[in-house]
């Protein structure tokens, strides 16, 4: 390693006196005490010296032949190379005048002649001192000025950086949103075509599920990015409490019943501790975000519980309960409800309680950690905080946890009921009149998608590849319903939804935005030009049929619902007590192929045997043999 050594710098200091016996004196006083001298005869001589050797200190006489002191002085303050030096004069002049024309010109003291070597010393010293002082004040100045505009610096590239990170991730978003939009959208269509043979359903189902976790996956790491640059936030709007909770209870149970675990929901009264329907019909709050962090913790239950299963209980809590009594003149506080859910899985150990809300942490089975991106609880703590709580947990190592938080919902009596499309019935037409639509989109393959989803029902299709086509289009036809896309070459949605606004021909179309962007800004705006709705992409159905109907009050043909939705709210029909025994043995000897085949014979004898028979599929497909048997043979009891 290189060491720098600076010898320490003797200060230097320059004698400007037209008396050699003067400066003889001077030279010697200073020398004795380690100063570098310098000198000079005259004024001029004394400018140039002081401009070429930079002293530390001047001692100025102030009567000179040619440019005095005064004079001297004055050109070197002039000069920024030797305006700083400071500069001591020696002077035979007593009266004070003189004295005050030397600091008039720029000095800083003086000494009077002859010189006493004990105040010269003095007054050298300390202004050398000073001066010293002043140059580390300066250095620390400057130096505290370059961090600063470092900092500002850094601070600017971090900025630029974090854009750029919350831009890449919006157009990688952007991006694998597109191609997913293609994915589902086709996964959907198919599953909707009779023509879809059972074995080919199951594989749609498969490219849905994976294409809507790549989504899933897609979501979390923006909404990570979005919540460490603290631009979430959240959307307060009434919903109704209890159907909330069934939709969501309802995803969770499909999931428990694939595991074959118990799913239970229950209203909760957690001061009495009983289950108790007491909670309010109508709630503001951000529907949104709270069936993200329900569906998470719920999705966790489940996911890591192979015995016993998941209780999902929602109640007025304790607290609220308390406070209510406590302050009975004061209007009550919004009631907190509870959302609780227990589960009977791995359990978590105490060391590992705070690492699991850490982006991208997973603790225990490694299997396990393969279904999940370990960012979910991550997300759920962040948004139960935004929401003004604290996501809790207890949990005991096998035996399972709970997790919950408490949230003031304030209760919103005048509630209207907001449409939904049955969706539980599958549509399958449109009665009276076809409408048409004009689908505008720049990507064949997400004009492909919705022409695909509207042209089966009876929809009158026309296409338009950009904004300018679309509203040409648009004037010659006169569609019934635009549905845009958003980011378009030539004209973009926003523009053209603007242009059907102006236009007295087409200013009360339907229109419906569409767009996989992620800026809330991108939705808005195309709602300020005025669009009727907006739909992110990937394009559910479901969403875009409820569209369809609140504003174009089309009237839907359902498929016969006897046959599709059996499945779902018809009590189970078994078979005569002799089929269900040639199961059952054939199920007892592991004869998976037959059960299949006698399953399809027994729906096809019968649709009443339907949901029995999708039972037996759903057994099979599970390999749940020893299930199978328990239950066949439940039909075989007396
Ligand atoms: P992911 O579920 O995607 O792995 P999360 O952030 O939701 O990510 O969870 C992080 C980790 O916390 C999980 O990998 C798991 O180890 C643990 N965990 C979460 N919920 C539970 C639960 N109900 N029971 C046991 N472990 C859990």
């Amino acid at each position: 390693m290189e060491i720098n050594f600076t010898p320490q710098k003797k200060d230097i200091i320059l004698i400007v006196d037209d008396n050699p016996t003067n400066i003889k004196v001077i030279v010697d006083y200073l020398k004795a005490l380690n100063y570098e001298t310098l000198v000079a005869r005259n004024g001029e001589t004394g400018l140039k010296r002081a401009h070429f050797s930079q002293p530390d200190l001047i001692l100025l006489d102030v009567m000179m032949p040619g440019i005095d002191g005064f004079e001297t002085c004055r050109r070197l303050k002039a000069e920024p190379q030797t305006a700083e030096i400071p500069v001591i004069f020696l002077t035979a002049l007593a009266s004070v005048e003189d004295k005050l024309k030397g600091f008039a010109v720029g000095g800083v003291d003086y000494v009077t002649k002859p010189i006493e070597e004990a105040e010269l010393v003095a007054r050298v010293k300390a202004h050398l001192k000073i001066q010293a002082q002043k140059k580390q004040l300066q250095a620390q100045t400057e130096s505290l000025k370059q961090a600063k505009t470092l900092a500002e610096l850094a601070q600017a590239k971090a900025e630029a950086a974090n854009h750029a990170k919350s831009q890449f991730l919006a157009t990688m978003s952007h991006e694998l949103r597109t191609p997913l939009n293609g994915i589902l959208g086709y996964a959907q269509i198919l599953k909707r075509d009779p023509a879809t043979e059972p074995h080919q359903l199951d594989g749609l189902n498969i490219i849905e599920q994976s294409g809507e976790h790549l989504l899933t996956l897609i979501n979390d790491i923006l909404d990570i990015a979005k919540i460490e640059a603290g631009k979430v936030e959240l959307n307060q709007t009434p919903f109704q409490l209890p159907a909330f909770l069934k939709g969501i209870s309802e995803i969770v149970r499909i999931r428990a019943e694939h595991k074959d675990i118990f799913f239970n929901y229950q209203a909760f009264n957690f001061p009495n501790n009983l289950p108790e329907d007491s909670l309010p019909i109508g709630v503001h709050g951000d529907e949104k975000r709270l069936r993200q962090v329900l569906i998470n913790l719920l999705g966790n239950a489940v996911k890591f519980t192979d015995k016993g299963g998941v209780t999902f209980k929602v109640g007025y809590s304790e607290v609220h309960a308390l406070e209510a009594t406590q302050t009975p003149n004061s209007p009550p506080p919004n009631p907190l409800i509870r959302f609780q859910i227990e589960d009977t899985g791995v359990g978590i150990a105490p060391e590992q309680l705070e690492d699991i809300f850490q982006p991208f942490q997973q603790v225990g089975d490694k299997n396990r950690q393969a279904q999940g991106t370990g960012l979910g609880l991550a997300i759920s703590r962040n948004l139960v905080e935004l929401m003004g709580s604290k996501l809790q947990i207890t949990s005991q190592l096998g035996e399972g946890s709970i997790f919950w938080f408490e949230l003031a919902l304030p209760e919103v009596t005048d509630f209207v009921e907001i449409f939904h499309v049955e969706t539980q019935k599958k549509i399958i037409g449109i009665k009276g009149k076809m409408p048409t639509v004009l689908v505008v989109d720049n990507k064949l393959e997400n004009r492909a998608v919705l022409i695909d989803l509207l042209s089966p029902l009876g929809f009158e299709i026309i296409e338009a590849a950009d904004g300018q086509e679309g509203l040409e289009k648009a004037a010659e036809l006169q569609p019934h319903v635009i549905i845009t896309d958003l980011i378009m070459s030539e004209m973009d949605g926003a523009e053209l939804i603007r242009h059907i606004r102006q236009s007295p021909l087409l200013k009360n179309t339907v229109v419906i935005a569409t767009s996989a962007s992620v800026f809330e800004e991108d939705h808005q705006k195309s709602l300020v030009a005025g669009a009727n709705a907006f739909l992110p992409k990937p394009i559910k159905a479901d969403r875009l049929f409820e569209q369809l109907q609140q504003h174009l009050v089309v009237e839907w043909v359902y498929e016969n619902a006897q046959s599709k939705t059996s499945q779902i709210a018809q009590p189970l029909v078994p078979p005569p007590p002799e089929t269900v025994s040639e199961l059952f043995e054939l199920a007892m000897g592991g004869d998976l192929e037959t059960i299949e085949e006698r399953a399809t014979q027994l729906a096809q004898a019968d649709e009443k045997f339907a949901p029995f028979a999708t039972e037996l599929r759903g057994f099979i497909k599970r390999f749940q043999v020893d299930n199978m048997c328990d239950w066949l043979e439940s039909f075989l009891e007396p």
